[in-house]
């Protein structure tokens, strides 16, 4: 065998050893969860040396904890980041990328379709703090550069969006971007590293809702961020001030998930494929959204830019709102909640989950038809869950 070391591991593989190695565990194989508020030293010096960052080393868990620590350092080189910083939500994380980087008179860029939570931000906060922010329609490309080139701070992205799982061309844009000097965020939560690397495609920022596919198991609320060491600098300078820190317990639950992302995520690519392809040729389906899909408006952006295609799909019933109410109950290998990315398969309309808080008419004229259902593919035999959607089809 040979023993030598590759340069640069699989993502697989890091998803496993990453952050790990070299970390005082105490001789255990697993990180401990260290549930201490403050770390003592035994002189001055020593600890002013930590306090200045002369010298590796915990103050204070507002700040760093060695359990969070592992979880920033294993999504940063999943993600081949300089730096990362975690927060206690996604929405955290969003929040404090766009309020460290930004200011009045700044301009943002972004998309329609973007997390619900992150639309608020940008149509009702942003605003009041003087920053300006244009939304385009999510995957008119032109629109966006014509938008970027009249000026921009920030082009934030995310890609597969939600729920019409749209794709967007991270390299494309950010290369328009930079042309203007405009930091790239991308929110890579529905891809995940396993299947995509916006900085590897120009992006200056990656994001993650680490509630979702990277910790795999509902059970853990999280965000993580990761890029260019300057700009996490600043971030990570808005995290230990606003507070909005992760905990332990939540980042040994993530670190615990992350472990079968590899797993979990080429299942999830696989089975999503298959489902896709199932629901597109049965008489109850209008239409299929899925990015694997030939037919997928951007199916060649998505192949140039991913490697797997995400276990992330949506689907039309014919039939309207009244076929979701009455098919989505049938269902027997689902959670009906408004989580994703989980080992569970999980379901809903964007009616109760993404766009909960807008009208039926407002979700129409934005392209989400009522009939329409987010299906998050878990890990289940994808047979028992085709042979559940046909039976539950059946019904209507
Ligand atoms: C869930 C989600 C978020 C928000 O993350 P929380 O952990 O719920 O705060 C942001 N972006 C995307 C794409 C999401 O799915």
């Amino acid at each position: 065998m040979n023993t030598r070391h590759r340069e640069r591991p699989s993502p697989k593989t890091l998803a496993v050893w990453g952050g790990e190695e070299g970390v005082d565990k105490l001789g255990a194989t697993q990180m401990p969860v260290v549930n201490s508020v403050s770390f003592d030293y035994p002189d001055l010096d020593t600890w002013l040396d930590v306090a200045t960052g002369k010298s590796a080393g915990h103050i204070y868990g507002r700040n760093t904890n060695p359990t969070v620590e592992v979880f920033e350092e294993k999504v940063n080189l999943l993600e081949g980041g300089e730096n990362s910083v975690s927060f206690s939500t996604g929405m955290a994380a969003i929040t404090g990328i766009l309020f460290s980087l930004l200011e009045p008179g700044k301009r943002v860029v972004s998309i329609k379709d973007s997390y619900g939570g992150t639309n608020v931000l940008f149509t009702d906060y942003l605003p009041k703090y003087g920053v300006q922010v244009h939304l385009c329609d999510t995957d008119n490309h032109k629109a966006i550069e014509s938008q970027v080139g009249q000026g921009c701070d920030i082009l934030y992205l995310e890609t597969p969006t939600n729920p019409t799982v749209k794709i967007v061309d991270i390299k494309r844009l950010s290369a328009i971007a930079h042309e203007v000097g405009a930091v790239v965020v991308v929110d890579n939560t529905f891809a995940t590293p396993i299947n995509q690397k916006p900085l590897q495609l120009g992006a200056d920022i990656v994001l993650h809702s680490a509630t979702k596919f990277l910790g795999g198991h509902a059970d853990a609320l999280g965000g993580v961020v990761s890029g260019s060491k300057h700009l996490l600098n600043e971030i990570f300078r808005f995290k230990e001030i606003t507070g909005a820190s992760l905990h332990p317990e939540s980042a040994y639950l993530l670190i615990r998930g992350m472990k079968t992302l590899g797993l979990r995520i080429a299942q999830q690519n696989a089975s999503a494929m298959q489902i896709a392809q199932y629901l597109q040729g049965h008489d109850k389906i209008d239409e299929v959204f899925y990015p694997g899909l030939t037919n997928h408006r951007n199916h060649d952006v998505a192949v140039s830019q991913m490697q797997g295609f995400g276990g992330m799909l949506s689907f039309k019933l014919k039939g309207g709102y009244g076929a979701v109410k009455k098919f989505l109950p049938q269902l027997r290998y689902v959670n009906l909640a408004a989580n994703l990315g989980s080992v569970e398969t999980v379901a809903g309309p964007p009616a109760t989950t993404s766009h909960v808080e807008c009208s039926p008419e407002e979700r129409e004229a934005m392209g989400i038809p009522e009939g329409l259902i987010r299906y998050s593919v878990g890990i289940e035999d994808v047979s028992d869950l085709i042979s559940d959607l046909g039976n539950a089809l059946q019904e209507l």
